[in-house]
């Protein structure tokens, strides 16, 4: 199976949407630890990598490479 590819500012979409309604979540911080912010309202969340590369279902935009 291929590892899942992200980087920073990537708007991904999880599994699970979040409470709110909205299943689009932008990578905010990348390390042991991700933190990804929900694009409906703002709300942020840390969670291990390895939990995030099991939830992460795919990359909707790739952030610009600059
Ligand atoms: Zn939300």
């Amino acid at each position: 199976m291929e590892r899942k590819q992200f980087q920073l500012n990537d708007i991904v979409e999880m599994k699970k949407q979040h409470p709110c309604g909205t299943n689009r979540w932008k990578v905010i911080r990348l390390g042991a630890d991700i933190r990804i912010k929900c694009e409906g309202c703002q709300h942020s969340v840390m969670i291990p990598r390895v939990e995030f590369e099991k939830k992460m279902k795919k990359v909707l935009v790739k952030a610009e490479a600059e």
